[in-house]
């Protein structure tokens, strides 16, 4: 026989908490304070199995489920010396649902059931208050009607507000026992008029209707979608928790609270929460009445007059404050927990782990590891590092009301507050002029980065998670919201509409690049702060990863940044988001668009001192930790005028003829850029580019190194490589530069060159490149892209169908897919370590951000991860997870 029902209470019970699974939260933990000895209502637990038996089975109960119901109520009835169902002493209920995650959109509670014509006279005699028994009744009615059986909640209110408003009542409390009678009675006619059929008398009807709903609240669409979003699998299935009730309202000895056992926004560790006197737990929750501070020092800090529990219930307080302790020592963490006073008896209804910000993870992580309830190992599992974006930006203050207007992607964390502007040099001036700015663009473009850096959060309405904008914005810590579809941007009347309503320049609305939502106005914001406890939690990941951490990084703001944040080296930095400034866009088109190597050399001759200086400042900021620098690897649509006017422009800065160069832009146009001539390509067609570049680099590095009295070996990237081939020719022309170098200057010069791994032919060759190649930095953003074959910009239109249709997980460009790209990556690593044992293994795609696929790189064995800045704390976090063989699910 399958045992589908738990019993719990007087201070045993069938199960545990480590039998969520079964049990659900709620039960497991009823069970496991009952275990402790706790102070728990008996009850019983029907399991997930049985949820997911009747969903099995054409939604039927298997067959010996009610037996075994009713044998755990009358286990029930022994314990409380009540009987369901009996006109003396009724024994009323509370039915729960419980799944192994809390689940928001589920069917909750139903409370006082068990109450009908017969018994709630039962319940009146019991209490001795008729009034409070046909209170209880009313209220079940009107739950149970609504949760049970359909029927909405407005339907009893106007019953109960015409009522008052008849009898001149102004308060819920100026009824008499006999308006609740006379009203129970009204409820019951309204549900035989809207139903057709008379409000269950039956009490074991009204239980299997209670049950029956509560399983039949998993299938419904909210909780289908709340599974979705959370991943959480239909076969889970939710527990049903049937108790004996307990009544907070049972005159002014008796009260329902919740409570904290520390701060959950703060992690201050205080005993923290609120009761009513003489309420349910319904009341706590409708806001309708103000509870009171539990402790003293609350009440007096709140400058509160209603007395706190401390105070009035001194005894009940105590007690309280020992189950407290009695719930944190057991289960080693911050619990958030339900009680009711039923005539100064305590009760507890429910324990769990307390939800908190990652401000008061961090905390409460740390001080138990201080009071020596924790290893620090645990301390590092408790933090979801991706909550450490909340203390690294600035974040809505949650409390605030905001207007959204629109849905984007989640790009770059933080929030933000601005005028909307369109374009990019205008947002500079705004930006100039002391305003604060949000760029608003379809998508943006490397010239976009001025007007980037000088927002304070960017808008796309379209781009997916590695568009330009995105991994930019978060390069920068610039919140960022991209792909935005709704939103429609005119550039020429400078407007964006959505829903109906068009905006101006000018306009201020916030972005939340943390949940992608875009809201129309300012909305108060909560500014970072890294505290003491941030340090001392990163400093204990740091000795337990095994990974290094490096940082994607070309500008000093982003190198000192990362740096700040613990980054140990970079691990890329993109040499074309250095052309972008200004003052060397000319020369880099001029460079681009030459027809002749003469010319070419005359504008590379104007960026080799523009490039060193950069490399100078980057390779001070990093005082010796390695830099990866890459040699340029953009499409090179990026770099060409695009209108008449910039083509006009760059003709008269050049002295060149407009119409020759618009005719060179007309010649290098690329249908398909990304896959065009890019990368290595170009090293190959014009090797002057890369050997400017490869003098900027060790000219630097050897300037450099003698200030800081240590050498700088700078790590040289060829980008894009597919064979061995366009290695060998690339690296013999740096070296030829760096044998130059060493005549010149007569001192020698140390570097290493090593390549990207980006493409999938690269990674089958890994063992043949890896004879040129010193180093191996994957570069999974276009690994991906050419894995799948789908396009890093543009597969925003259609990821969504695919991830509902459960075709991707997630979003294969946030989190590294192990199937496929993974087992390129891993194959390459192997591949290059057996032609070089120590080939240094490294990655500088997105991913090398995201705490599951760091998890990844570390079951590999790579030797270091490299994301953008704001990424790095949360990557050492992953990275020590992950070595202590805590695998995450992607949290995309
Ligand atoms: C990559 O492709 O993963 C990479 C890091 O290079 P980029 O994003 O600059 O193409
Ligand atoms: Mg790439």
């Amino acid at each position: 026989m399958t045992k589908w029902v738990y019993s719990f209470g007087d201070g045993t019970a069938d199960g545990q908490a480590d039998m969520r699974n079964l049990l659900g939260g709620k039960g497991a933990n009823l069970a496991e304070m009952s275990n402790l000895g706790l102070p728990v209502p008996s009850g019983f637990t029907i399991s997930t199995e049985v949820c997911t038996a009747y969903y099995d089975n054409d939604e039927k109960y298997p067959e010996d489920l009610a037996d075994q119901v009713s044998a755990a109520v009358d286990k029930i009835e022994d314990s409380v010396g009540g009987r369901f169902g009996d006109k003396e002493q009724p024994l009323l209920v509370s039915v729960r649902s419980g799944a192994r995650a809390s689940m928001p959109g589920m069917m909750d509670t139903v409370l006082n059931l068990g109450l009908n014509d017969d018994t709630v006279a039962g319940l009146a005699v019991q209490s001795g208050d008729k009034r409070f028994a046909y209170d209880s009744y009313r209220r079940f009615i009107q739950m149970y009607s609504d949760v049970v059986l359909g029927v909405e909640h407005h339907h009893f209110e106007e019953l109960l507000e015409i009522l008052k408003e008849e009898n001149g009542y102004i308060l819920d409390t100026d009824l008499s026992a006999d308006d609740w009678e006379n009203l129970v009675g009204q409820y019951k006619a309204k549900v035989q008029e809207e139903l057709g059929r008379p409000f269950p008398q039956d009490v074991n009807d009204q239980l299997w209707g209670a049950i029956t709903a509560v399983f039949g609240s998993w299938m419904n669409q909210r909780a289908i979608k709340y599974r979705r979003l959370h991943d959480i699998p239909a076969e889970w299935g939710t527990a049903v928790n049937v108790q004996a009730m307990v009544f907070g309202n049972m005159g002014d000895d008796s009260a329902t609270g919740v409570a904290f056992t520390r701060n959950p926004s703060t992690g201050e560790k205080r005993f923290y929460g609120e009761f009513l006197v003489n309420a349910q737990g319904e009341d706590v929750v409708a806001g309708i009445r103000t509870p009171q501070n539990l402790t003293k020092e609350a009440r007096e800090e709140a400058g509160d007059d209603a007395p706190s529990m401390e105070e009035l219930f001194p005894s009940v307080f105590t007690q309280l404050v020992e189950v407290y302790h009695k719930l944190e020592d057991h289960y080693r963490d911050m619990q958030d927990i339900e009680f009711t006073v039923q005539q100064g008896k305590l009760w507890m209804l429910q324990t769990r782990s307390g939800k908190r910000t990652a401000k008061a993870a961090l905390k409460i992580a740390v001080d138990m590891v201080e009071e020596g309830m924790i290893t620090r190992e645990e301390a590092i599992e408790r933090i979801e590092p991706s909550s450490l974006d909340q203390l690294l930006h600035p974040t809505l203050d949650p409390d605030a009301e905001r207007n959204i207007i629109a849905r984007g992607l989640p790009a770059s964390p933080g929030a933000a507050s601005g005028e909307i502007v369109f374009n990019s040099d205008e947002a500079e001036k705004l930006a100039a002029e002391g305003k604060s700015v949000i760029l608003v663009r379809i998508e943006t473009s490397p010239e976009d980065i001025h007007g980037m850096h000088a927002a304070k959060g960017i808008l796309t309405s379209r781009g997916g998670m590695t568009s330009h904008a995105a991994v930019v914005a978060r390069g920068m810590g610039r919140a960022c919201v991209s792909g935005a579809g709704s939103i429609n941007i005119d550039y020429r009347e400078e407007t964006m509409s959505v829903l109906g309503q068009t905006f101006n320049k000018g306009d201020i609305i916030t972005i939340d690049g943390g949940t992608g939502e875009v809201m129309l106005g300012s909305v108060d914001m909560i500014l970072p702060e890294l505290s003491g406890t941030f340090g001392t939690l990163m400093a204990w990941a740091d000795e337990i990863r095994r990974l290094r951490v490096r940082t994607n990084a070309e500008t000093p703001l982003d190198a000192e940044t990362a740096r700040k944040f613990g980054a140990e080296g970079i691990g890329l930095c993109r040499t074309e988001h250095m052309f972008f400034d200004a003052d060397r866009i000319v020369a880099v088109r001029q460079m681009i668009l030459a027809d002749t190597l003469d010319e070419r050399e005359e504008a590379l001759a104007k960026l080799l001192p523009v490039q060193k200086a950069d490399f100078v400042e980057l390779f001070r900021i990093m005082s010796g930790l390695p830099v990866t620098v890459r040699l340029l690897d953009p499409p090179l649509h990026e770099f060409l005028p695009k209108t008449d006017e910039e083509i006009d422009d760059l003709a008269k800065a050049l002295g060149a003829d407009a119409k020759k160069l618009r005719h060179r832009a007309l010649q290098l146009h690329e249908f398909n850029p990304m896959l065009g001539h890019r990368g290595c390509r170009l090293g190959i067609s014009y090797p002057e580019i890369y050997e400017m570049q490869a003098r900027a680099i060790l000219e630097a590095a050897a300037e450099v190194s003698k200030e800081l009295g240590e050498t700088v070996i700078p790590e040289i990237m060829i980008p894009l490589v597919a064979t061995e081939k366009e290695l060998e020719i690339l690296k013999g022309k740096i070296e030829a530069v760096a044998a130059t170098i060493e005549e010149e200057s007569g001192a020698s010069v140390e570097y290493l060159i090593g390549t990207m791994i980006e493409l999938p032919r690269a990674a089958l060759q890994a063992g043949q490149i890896a004879n040129q190649a010193e180093f191996f930095s994957f570069g999974t953003n276009d690994l991906t892209q050419t894995t799948y074959g789908i396009s890093r910009d543009d597969s925003g239109s259609f990821l969504e169908d695919y991830i509902t249709q459960g075709i991707y997980d997630t979003d294969p460009f946030v989190s590294l897919d192990r199937d496929g790209v993974g087992e390129l990556v891993k194959l390459a690593a192997e591949r290059g370590r057996v032609t070089r044992e120590d080939i240094k293994l490294g990655i500088c795609g997105e991913h090398g951000g995201d705490p599951s696929s760091i998890d990844f790189c570390e079951t590999i064995g790579l030797d270091y991860v490299s994301c953008s800045p704001y990424r790095v704390p949360i990557a050492r976090l992953a990275a020590a997870q992950a070595a202590l063989g805590m695998t995450r699910v992607s949290e995309a």
